[in-house]
């Protein structure tokens, strides 16, 4: 059996290893990140050329699964994914974290969109901490009277704001590190997608410590009909079962995740 999986998560990694041995497994990336960890197994990096490309390679390449476990965020490819595997007949799961959940103490402000993130945070503060990734940082461009603390995996490119400091790192990171990031750059909000996960979800419990506030970027929809599963465990069960069908496998639509 060939199983495709949608890359460029620390899930899809764990779950590349999970499954390499069992099955045979081609892990596909971006290629946004320079030297990315790369997976067991085949990888291949580079678009794909839309949901047509998607399912033409699916074809070529005898595909018989596909597990989408890109990031949450990562909703053009998502979709494609969908609609290829529903084109060539190819079973699909999507593979997504949970998103993060508030607990009291928080001050958190949900937007949907980033330029809607940079109207919030200029409202909030003027030590800006953005970890919304470098494709982003255009919608904060036009804000001049804020200093921003950009956390990215690669260097960004312009437009970006003009006032701001590039740090290069990658999670996991420390609570300790979150917490002496925030008091050296005296930081006074925070903003973050709602990314989910435990590799950086350090940075929500020191704001919530240091009594600054959040600005949460939504989570884009799941595609609709498609099961999805929360870990790399349910995953691998799925997988488990379309090689030996018949055992019983834990995947779901939860209702939870669409939201
Ligand atoms: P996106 O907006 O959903 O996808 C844009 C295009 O990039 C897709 O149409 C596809 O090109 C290509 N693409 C995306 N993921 C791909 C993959 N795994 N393999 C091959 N081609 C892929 O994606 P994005 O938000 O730019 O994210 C790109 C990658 O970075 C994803 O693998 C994602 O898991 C990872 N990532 C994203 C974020 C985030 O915040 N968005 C954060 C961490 C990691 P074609 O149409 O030509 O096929």
């Amino acid at each position: 059996m060939h199983l495709l999986i949608l890359g460029g998560t620390t899930e899809a990694r764990r779950l590349a290893e999970a499954v390499h041995g069992t099955v045979r497994v081609t892990s596909s990336l971006a290629g946004r990140v320079a030297a990315p960890r790369l997976p067991p197994g085949e990888v291949r990096i580079g678009g794909f050329g839309g949901a047509e490309g998607l399912a033409r390679w699916l074809r070529e390449h005898r595909v018989d699964a596909v597990i989408d476990a890109t990031h949450p965020f990562a909703d053009t490819i998502s979709s494609n994914a969908a609609r290829a595997a529903a084109a060539v007949h190819v079973p699909l799961l999507v593979l997504r974290r949970p998103g993060w959940a508030p607990v009291e103490g928080d001050d958190w402000h949900p937007v949907d969109t980033l330029t809607e993130a940079a109207d919030v945070a200029r409202s909030l503060g003027r030590r800006v901490f953005l970890t919304t990734g470098r494709m982003g940082l255009a919608s904060f461009a036009h804000v001049t009277d804020a200093w921003f603390l950009v956390r990215s995996v690669d260097p960004p490119e312009p437009p970006h704001p003009p006032h701001m400091r590039v740090l290069l790192d990658r999670g996991p990171f420390t609570l300790d590190g979150e917490r002496a990031l925030l008091r050296d750059h005296a930081v006074d909000v925070l903003v973050t997608k709602d990314s989910g996960g435990a590799a950086t979800a350090p940075k929500l419990r020191a704001a919530r410590e240091a009594g600054i506030p959040v600005v949460l970027l939504r989570r884009p929809p799941l595609p609709a009909d498609v099961p999805a599963a929360e870990t790399v465990e349910e995953a691998t069960e799925w997988v488990t079962r379309l090689v030996a069908p018949g055992r019983e496998a834990r995947c779901t639509t939860s209702p939870r995740l669409r939201s």
